[in-house]
């Protein structure tokens, strides 16, 4: 059966049209007022960005939920777990770390006005194993065990694309995102027996190659960087002792982007299959009725938010989607990617695939290679949604309904201010000039602009 889509698009003219009150109107019509009753703890499930990455969701995006589901009867709070340890100066492996990256981006419980929970622990070691009932690859994963004290969650994504999942949304917002450490290594396959890193072997060229840079370089790094001494460099060659390995996944970026471990070439396509495999234990673990999704299809750069930077956007910025069902959100996003043309000289363009219908996120945004459909078409056969939707165009809501707190119709700015208003001096004194003192055409010309263009390089 076809789910509903609710969508609005990113243009704006007034105050209940901006993105912040656009969302809260897309989950008003999408089913919020029933999705949890008064005094019920409800997650709002966000990533808040690497650092380094500037495009994750706005702090005051998410703030006008936490405001709607307070102004409901619920106590609303933002949820995540640690991440995997993406490479020496990840940001959000720990708590402590991922707290600190995040106040950067400004998501501190001062700015959002409710708790944020880190849902793994310290670590990312307090998590809960469970089963995942229809999985195309995996049989059970890890979630963080406190989001089991959860009544009802908001799945709040910036949509983009991601290396490995070849898209990043709903359902990887959930796959990955509300995974513990162990279950995100398990979700990327990176300690599965025949696939993961220490069924790897060393790739000595490359590591002969990168140990030629400085010191520290990236094989001195992978040497002191694993947690159970797993690498060793010895007369001039690099050895990797599989037998030590513990599974961390901390060389992720070393084995994967450096090359210092040779990557089986079959784990590329579990990768956008097994997001929505998790994705399915996770939201079967919490109730599939408990969640309800939305979708920025904004600022939509090549790769995630996970990593510490980002590129130029495919495509012009869309709009929100709202939803009960993941697959669908995530569906009616690539799909309204896949009808604009590429944004000029974006990496879609600069690739070939700038033409609408062109698959770019699988031709583009990904490592790995395989579809971008891969997820969805996992997603449905999991049973946590539909491959086909209604895409439901929403009306904006009332502008009295967003004005800033406390004012209201009925105690407007003017009013609840006019003691201090009429205390204030506002007598400005002679501040002009009787005639201007350039002329209409000297304001209008054009300037001459730039002279010469040089590299940095040519300063010296
Ligand atoms: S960092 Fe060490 S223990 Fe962890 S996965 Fe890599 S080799 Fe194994």
């Amino acid at each position: 059966m076809a789910s509903k889509v609710y969508f609005m698009n990113d243009r704006a003219n007034s105050l209940q049209e901006s993105t912040p009150f656009k969302a809260v109107k897309l989950l008003r019509d999408a089913g919020l007022k029933t999705l949890f009753k008064e005094g019920d703890t409800v997650g709002i499930k966000i990533h808040m960005g690497e650092y380094g990455n500037s495009l994750n969701l706005r702090p005051q995006w998410v703030g006008a939920i936490v405001e709607e589901v307070k102004r409901l009867g619920g106590n609303p709070v933002i949820v995540d777990c640690n991440t995997i340890t993406f490479g020496d100066f990840t940001s959000r492996a720990i708590k402590s770390d991922h707290l600190r990256a995040i106040a950067r981006h400004g998501f501190t419980e001062e700015a959002l006005g409710c708790p944020i929970w880190i849902c793994d622990g310290d670590y990312g070691f307090d998590d809960v194993q469970v089963e995942i009932p229809r999985g195309v690859y995996m049989k059970h994963s890890f979630m963080g065990k406190k989001l089991l004290e959860l009544d009802a969650c908001i799945v709040v994504t910036h949509f983009k694309g991601h290396p490995m999942g070849v898209y990043g949304g709903a359902l990887k917002n959930v796959g990955i995102g509300m995974g513990s450490k162990r279950g995100k290594i398990s979700t990327h396959f990176m300690n599965h027996p025949v696939y993961g890193i220490q069924a790897m072997e060393a790739n000595q060229a490359a590591a002969q190659q990168l140990a030629q840079a400085p010191h520290p370089n990236m094989v001195d790094r992978a040497i002191e960087g694993c947690p159970f001494d797993a690498f060793e460099w010895k007369d001039g060659v690099f050895h990797f002792h599989s037998e030590k390995c513990g599974k961390c996944a901390g060389c992720f970026s070393a084995a994967l982007f450096a090359g210092l471990l040779t990557l089986k070439p079959e784990i590329t396509a579990t990768w956008a299959p097994t997001i929505a495999d998790a994705a399915s234990g996770y939201i079967h673990a919490i109730g599939k009725e408990k969640f309800l999704f939305v979708n920025y299809a904004m600022d939509i750069s090549p790769w995630c938010d996970c990593v510490n930077f980002h590129d130029r956007p495919l495509v012009p910025n869309i709009g929100i989607f709202a939803s009960k069902d993941p697959v669908a959100v995530d569906l009616a996003c690539i799909e309204a990617s896949e009808a604009k043309a590429a944004l000029p000289e974006s990496k879609a363009d600069e690739f070939g695939f700038g033409d609408p219908g062109t698959e770019r996120f699988t031709n583009v945004s990904s490592i790995a290679k395989i579809s971008q459909w891969a997820q969805c078409n996992a997603g449905e056969y999991n049973g946590i949604g539909s491959t086909e939707y209604i895409l439901v165009e929403s009306e904006p809501g009332e502008e009295t309904d967003f004005w800033f707190p406390p004012y209201t119709p009925d105690n407007i700015f003017g009013k609840v201010n006019k003691e201090a208003l009429r205390s204030g001096n506002y007598e400005p004194g002679e501040y002009f000039y009787d005639l201007p003192r350039l002329s209409f055409a000297e304001l209008h010309i054009k300037p001459k602009g730039k002279v010469d263009e040089i590299s940095i390089l040519d300063e010296e």
